[in-house]
């Protein structure tokens, strides 16, 4: 298939050409013929890379007025980034028509500037939810004129809680011939938006499609209503490269925890309701360039916030709503990076899990809530991590060395250590020296919950990579060291695990201590689990022929062929040495 076969404008395939796109992708081939007619609605199911901005991009150019100087087409995104990235491409597929203009409109630039713009006669208007709306309300955008409204990514924009947006505009072009909306997922909001209002559109599927994020772990801690501000504390500090945002129920909550933290010496800021704009765009600006570590916020406060590279979202208190906890935990797990989402629960809430678990097609973890001695070690471990990658190439300590050098003659590197270690940890140490066990523990055997302190001492920082198995007695063992055992397990990342949760998993079903285990090899279907030969029945008599999601798990001795019945129905029967 080539563009000319799509039926699109000559001078459209010349840039095509000039861009060096020799096919149309997939998404292209099927969505651009149907678009070119401009009045059948549309629904395009593919992932950011499969090419589904030429493919409303070019029909879109080939339908528009070029003579009619009013928006005709919008194109909604979620992102700022995504925003300017379409623009840049529609500008470079126009670059043989002339009387064309598209601009871009968000949110965090000068809404003056952007007046301006759409002043100019402009047919395509490319937009972010916010921005859109307030546009609108100034009435500097007339969307009466509308014929064609394209919803780019719009998964994401229902996780940024746009949903009232994208509506209000749908409900708002009355002369709307046709929507084109493209989304890497199809969450059942979006069926739902869909069906009202859209008529009898084509569907087009591209590739896999995904139905929950599966770049994000959900992990859940379970505490006293009195104790969620000392855990909420904790779990930052044993997150020292945190970067994330703290979701509270109320403005109150916010403003106050983020003065206690504040007083406490945390980078963090509240934003909620009460901030004038120009209060919100600095403490925006500050969370975006890092110079905050934490932000803390309300839901209402939050919407629509984009930013990138968040690693940690935080529920002070689980949402009443489970539309909003898909929200909050959105923020996180973008762009393919991994996230993570905390929840901080008391036991009566559990039960709401069951609901999100399967309103979200996703799995909650179980987390201990680590002890002052796991976040101290972990604090410090972090430190001396960043001591030991500090550049030291560029400064002239050559002039210094030596004198340093004379000075700590009778110094120690032990003591050096020690030394720079209490200068950083002091307050740490004191701090967390008697504190408490936070979490709180079930009796019940059959929830196996880990027993007493010792059993989630250190695991979560294991679990979550801390310190890399440093000074850890994981690390002495290498794969197939006498002494130990290798299970094999037919669950893997495709049962909704992560390396820490899959961990937890395994030690709170069998009763072991962390201890026993050596390396943990997770693949998609099956993990490989080093254990102390000891112990080796014990995990395999909790866990061999138990139900996982109403599924059969296998555990057998991945050396010494296993017992029978081992072929499990997605299990591979691993080779030797494998
Ligand atoms: P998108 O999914 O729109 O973000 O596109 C992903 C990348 O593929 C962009 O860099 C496009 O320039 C490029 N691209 C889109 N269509 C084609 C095509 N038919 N042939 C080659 N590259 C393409």
């Amino acid at each position: 298939m080539t563009f000319e076969g799509l039926g699109i404008d000559a001078r459209l395939i010349q840039a095509t050409d000039e861009l060096g796109y020799v096919n149309p992708t997939a998404i292209q081939e099927q969505a651009i013929p149907v678009l070119l007619s401009g009045t059948q609605d549309f629904i395009g199911l593919a992932q950011t890379g499969t090419g589904k901005t030429a493919a409303f991009g070019l029909p879109l150019l080939h339908i528009i007025d070029a003579a009619a100087k009013y928006p005709q087409a919008l194109v909604v995104c979620p992102t700022r980034e995504l925003c300017m990235q379409i623009v840049k491409e529609i500008e470079l597929f126009k670059k043989y028509m002339s009387g064309i203009s598209v601009v871009a409109v968000y949110g965090g630039a000068s809404i003056g500037l952007q007046i301006r713009d759409l002043k100019r006669g402009v047919q395509i208007v490319v937009a972010t939810p916010g921005r859109l709306i307030d546009l609108i309300e100034r009435k500097a955008i007339n969307l009466e004129q509308i014929k064609y409204v394209v919803l780019d990514e719009a998964d994401e924009m229902l996780n940024m809680g746009f949903q009232d947006d994208i509506e209000f505009i749908l409900k708002n072009t009355p002369v709307r011939e046709s929507t084109w909306l493209f989304s890497a997922t199809m969450p059942a909001e979006i069926r739902k938006v869909s069906k009202k209002y859209m008529k009898d559109p084509k569907e087009v599927i591209v590739g896999k499609v995904n139905t929950a994020n599966k770049n994000i772990d959900h992990q859940y801690y379970v505490t006293t209503a009195q104790h969620r501000y000392e855990t909420l504390k904790r779990i930052i500090d044993f997150n020292p490269g945190i970067y994330g945002i703290i979701f509270t129920r109320t403005k109150l909550d916010a403003q106050e925890i983020s003065e206690r933290l504040t007083r406490e010496g945390y980078d963090i800021d509240a934003l909620h309701g009460d901030l004038t704009q120009g209060q919100r765009d600095k403490v925006m600006g500050q969370f975006r360039d890092k110079s905050l570590q934490l932000l803390i916020a309300t839901d209402v406060a939050a919407r629509g916030i984009d930013v990138q590279g968040i690693t940690h979202v935080i529920n002070f208190e689980l949402p009443d709503d489970v539309e909003i906890y898909t929200h909050r935990s959105g923020r996180t797990g973008r762009a393919g990076m991994q996230g993570i989402c905390i929840s901080i629960v008391h036991a009566k809430e559990m039960y709401k899990f069951k609901q999100i678990e399967r309103i979200n097609n996703s799995q909650f973890h179980k987390m201990d809530i680590p002890s002052g001695k796991d976040v101290c070690r972990k604090q410090f471990f972090s430190f001396m991590d960043k001591l030991l990658s500090t550049d030291i190439s560029h400064g002239d300590y050559e002039t210094y060395v030596p004198m340093l050098a004379e000075k700590f003659a009778d110094v120690s590197k032990e003591e050096v250590l020690k030394r720079v270690a209490a200068m950083e940890f002091d307050r740490f140490l004191k701090y967390y020296e008697n504190s408490q066990d936070l979490n709180v523990r079930e009796r019940d055997r059959s929830v196996r919950e880990p027993r007493g302190q010792e059993a989630g001492r250190g695991r979560e920082r294991e679990m979550q990579g801390i310190d890399g198995g440093r000074g850890d007695a994981r690390n002495k063992y290498s794969r197939g060291a006498s002494g130990y055992s290798r299970l094999f397990v037919n669950l893997g990342t495709k049962d909704g695990f992560f390396k820490a949760s899959f961990l937890q998993f395994v030690l709170d079903m069998s009763d072991l201590k962390k201890e026993v285990l050596g390396k943990i090899d997770m693949k998609d279907m099956n993990s490989w689990i080093e254990i102390e030969k000891g112990s080796a029945q014990q995990m395999i008599r909790a866990l061999d022929g138990k139900k996982y999601k109403g599924r059969s798990i296998r555990m057998n001795d991945a050396d010494s062929g296993g017992p029978a019945g081992f072929s499990g129905d997605r299990s591979r029967r691993p080779r030797k040495g494998e």
